[in-house]
């Protein structure tokens, strides 16, 4: 019997379901794919596009035109919230859309601990796409007077994002710009020494402030707050202090894990609902916490597409084995980067090469299905 999946995002997840889409429709089985914008960007090369490394389309995965061409349905909306004992979803735009199966990959967001204003100014680093805004942005305005731009956060992200408007200066031969680095205690403290070392340093060498030690209070356009007392002026500002995942399945009254991540077992399926699964950082995996990293999301792709077939069609579930320790590699945006895994710590330009190498071949592989 025909019965409705609907996938809620496109994200890195989902991959490989959406690129066998037709062999649900050969199953008889109809497909949705909800997403806000009919593309998805790839993180990992974000700060790379925002860096004049990239170009947008390099980095984007067309979602609709995949989904459409293979036979599904796409969705332009948002899930606002999912109604489990009824079976269906509801957007933003208040469109209620029924599924028999649903499988989420809608992401993180960039944790509100920080008040920031909603501005043209004020670039939170998800969703990528407005990486891009902000990186005209910079070029309009740096190519008139010099800029100073700010970047809350003291993570990779921070690093990458802070590394990368280095670069975009650099490339764009803009007027000086001052980059600085607010850091509620120092930077990429969740790390081991060697790789802070070649961070800091990389970021000393060019000249980008480190403040370190600040509690960042206030965000609002042209200016941040420090410990409600002190404050800076700045053009630009980037907010980049970790991410949680969605607060659609907390808002929705879902099991969640400690921070509103949906709660699943081992076969990525929801504890409370069979016919709810998901992947990414918008979950919590049961069994033991995942780091909210791209290369979990692209390990349980063929999980999903094992389950979703096996829901759909009554089959046993596969469980999914989050491996061992990753491979991380930082683009600092002059052309190099810090790799590790395990105890293997280099930085350079060797390093940027292999993560350039790595990422435009995951796109690829995907981008050849539009
Ligand atoms: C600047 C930056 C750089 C990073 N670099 C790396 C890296 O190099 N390597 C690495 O492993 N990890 C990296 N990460 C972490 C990585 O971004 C995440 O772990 C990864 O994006 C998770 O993938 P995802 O598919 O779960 O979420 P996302 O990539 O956020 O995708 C979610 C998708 O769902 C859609 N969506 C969102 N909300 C909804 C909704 N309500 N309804 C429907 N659709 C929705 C979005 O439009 C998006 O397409 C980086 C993160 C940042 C911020």
């Amino acid at each position: 019997m025909a019965k409705n999946l609907l996938l809620a995002g496109g994200g890195h997840a989902h991959m490989m379901v959406l690129a066998n889409l037709g062999k649900f429709k050969e199953m008889g089985h109809l497909v949705t794919v909800i997403q806000p914008s009919p593309h998805h960007y790839y993180s990992g090369m974000g700060p790379g596009m925002l860096g004049l490394t990239y170009r947008p389309e390099e980095i984007r995965f067309a979602t609709r035109r995949v989904v459409e061409k293979q036979g599904g349905t796409f969705i332009l909306g948002k899930v606002a919230k999912v109604e489990p004992a009824a079976n269906r979803v509801i957007l933003e735009s208040g469109e209620t859309i029924a599924y028999d199966v649903v499988s989420f990959n809608i992401g993180s967001n960039v944790s509100g601990h920080v008040a920031a204003e909603k501005s043209d100014t004020i670039f939170p680093v998800k969703p990528i796409e407005r990486l891009h805004e902000a990186q005209q942005l910079i070029l309009r305005l740096g190519k008139t007077r010099p800029l100073t731009v700010g970047v809350v956060g003291g993570g990779p992200s921070a690093v990458e994002i802070a590394g990368n408007v280095w670069g975009l200066a650099r490339k764009a031969d803009l007027l000086p710009i001052t980059i600085r680095i607010f850091a509620r205690t120092s930077i990429m403290t969740s790390f081991p020494d060697g790789v802070r070392y070649h961070a800091i340093n990389s970021l000393n060498r060019r000249k980008i402030e480190i403040i370190e030690h600040c509690a960042v209070t206030r965000v609002e356009p042209g200016k941040i707050e420090i410990d409600s007392r002190q404050s800076y002026g700045l053009d630009v500002i980037f907010i980049a202090v970790g991410v949680r995942p969605s607060a659609v399945f907390r808002n929705s009254g879902m099991a969640v894990g400690p921070e509103g991540g949906l709660l699943v077992n081992r076969y990525l399926q929801s504890v409370e609902h069979p016919n709810i699964f998901g992947g990414g950082d918008c979950i919590y995996f049961q069994d033991k916490p995942l780091d909210k990293v791209g290369v979990y999301a692209v390990r349980e792709n063929p999980v999903l597409l094992h389950n979703l077939q096996a829901a759909l069609e009554g089959r046993p579930l596969r469980s999914f084995d989050p491996g061992g320790d990753y491979l991380l590699i930082f683009n600092l945006g002059d052309g190099t980067g810090i790799f590790r895994k395990k105890w293997l710590l280099f930085d350079g330009r060797p390093a940027f090469l292999l993560k350039d190498y790595i990422d435009r071949r995951f796109m690829n592989r995907f981008q050849a299905l539009e």
